[in-house]
Order: structure tokens, then sequence, then C-alpha cells
């Protein structure tokens, strides 16, 4: 008898949040993501490009040298 087999659903949504008036456009927190889960968006601001791959650590907002110009957010649902 084959082991039971559980497939987990995760509920946790996370969006990246950009202040197109703060972002200076360097794109650290792109490189910081290990996820790629980041790009370049429109109006050249960096955007979610891969939200199943968002695991909601944060390295993207922490790196950002401009304080502020980018959030983190969950949106449980
Ligand atoms: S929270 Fe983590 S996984 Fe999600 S975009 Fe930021 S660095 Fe990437
Ligand atoms: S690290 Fe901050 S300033 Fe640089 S591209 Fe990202 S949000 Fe913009």
């Amino acid at each position: 008898m084959s082991a039971p087999t559980f497939h987990v659903r995760l509920l946790r949504k996370w969006s990246f949040e950009v202040d197109a008036e703060k972002c200076q456009q360097c794109g650290t927190c792109i490189s910081a993501c290990p996820n790629k889960a980041l790009g370049w968006g429109n109006a050249n601001l960096p955007q979610t490009i891969s939200p199943e791959n968002c695991c909601g650590c944060a390295l993207c907002k922490d790196s950002c040298p401009h304080h502020s110009a980018c959030s983190i957010q969950s949106n449980c649902g």
C-alpha cells in the first residue's frame, strides 16, 4: 500500500508595490529577489512578474536604498 499524499495550498498572497515618485529605477530590488518574482514593468518601474514565486521574504523591500520606495504587502485570501 502506498503512503497517502497531501496537497498543500498556500493561501497567503503577497504583492509588491512601488512608489513611482520615490523609485530611482536602480533595480536593486529586482536583483535582490531570490525567486525571480520581480522584473521591469511599465514606465520602467519594478513590478511583480511571477507572483506565484513570491514567498513574502521582503528582501526586495529591505534592499531598497531609497527608503519607502517599495513595500511588500500580504493579501490573505
Ligand atoms: S518578497 Fe521576496 S520573493 Fe517576494 S518579490 Fe520580494 S524578494 Fe522576491
Ligand atoms: S530598489 Fe527601490 S529605488 Fe531601486 S528600483 Fe527597487 S523600488 Fe526603485
